[in-house]
């Protein structure tokens, strides 16, 4: 068993003016962090959760070290929440996968509201429970899934990364199974579409990863892309080597797209403040001049 083709798509969305997803799509991990907070507070978070997790070993398994590396995630972006004013309070969801071909599994790790699927055959399952407010009343029998589903408060998550000293992980390992694609994405698809439309898009994609998260991506966007939108697609086949990636020209990034495993929000910081740097040095030079020229008006 191995990985066989996957892909990824994000997109900004209709309505947000910045995308605060981030994703690492580095087979055979997988994560999508949707981050929140003030500001670009929620940028800041996820990004830091991607990079923290694409920073992993290559061969590491099992529960325990998926967990650990949510937990690294957490310390690296409570970190930056008590030191950086701006970005106090600020979170993120983790959704992991990891894929293990000698065990035949796909281990999980899960923090928030963003979701991992499987499509068997003709059936989509979601794996995660969303650590959600709604998801928590329909659990107890508060909501009905239909109330839960346009709820104003939908968004409310009840567990994430970076808001406190340490995170409770859910964790779980499924035996894989040639021919299981497997979907990561964050809310900004499932808030704008069902399951039903999931698994319809996804048998209309022709189970291809590519095809699927981007049409995923556009149904979201149709539905009225009020949030931004990730998917991460890949699938399980017989046989041994590398995974394949899909081609670039078929997985289409936008290019204002907070995409990273790379931690973006360093540089982003650092030309904000050359930028002002350089408008107060402008200040300056300009009020220095209109001194000179009320001097030389008084004194010639
Ligand atoms: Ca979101």
């Amino acid at each position: 068993m191995r990985i066989g083709r996957v892909a990824s798509v994000t997109d900004t969305g209709k309505r947000r003016l910045r995308n605060e997803d981030a994703y690492v799509c580095a087979p055979p991990l997988f994560a999508i962090a949707d981050g929140m907070g003030g500001a670009q507070a929620g940028e800041i978070a996820s990004q830091l959760a991607a990079s923290a997790i694409g920073e992993a070993d290559r061969g590491i398994h099992g529960e325990d070290a998926v967990a650990e590396l949510v937990q690294a995630a957490n310390a690296r972006v409570y970190r930056r929440a008590v030191e950086d004013p701006a970005a106090a309070g600020m979170g993120t969801t983790v959704t992991v996968a990891l894929v293990d071909a000698k065990e035949r599994s796909v281990t999980i790790g899960h923090v928030g509201d963003s979701r991992a699927y499987r499509i068997r055959g003709d059936a989509l399952e979601q794996l995660t429970a969303d650590h959600s407010l709604v998801a928590e009343l329909v659990r107890t029998g508060r909501l009905t899934p239909e109330q839960a589903a346009d709820h104003p408060h939908r968004s409310v998550i009840t567990r994430a990364v970076g808001t406190e000293p340490s995170v409770d992980v859910d964790t779980f390992t499924l035996e894989a199974l040639a021919g299981d694609l497997y979907l990561l994405c964050s809310d900004g698809l499932t808030d704008m579409i069902d399951d039903d439309e999931i698994l319809e898009q996804a048998k209309a994609g022709e189970r291809r990863p590519d095809a699927v998260a981007q049409r995923l991506v556009d149904a979201a966007n149709r539905a009225g892309g009020a949030d931004n939108i990730t998917v991460i697609a890949f699938e399980v086949v017989e046989g041994d080597g590398e995974p394949e990636a899909a081609p670039e020209s078929e997985t289409p990034e936008p290019v204002d797209a907070a995409v990273a495993a790379v931690p973006a929000p360093v540089s982003k910081r650092g030309a904000g403040k050359g930028g002002r740097a350089l408008a107060l040095l402008g200040l300056v030079v300009v009020l220095i001049a209109a001194g000179l020229v009320v001097w030389w008006s008084i004194h010639r």
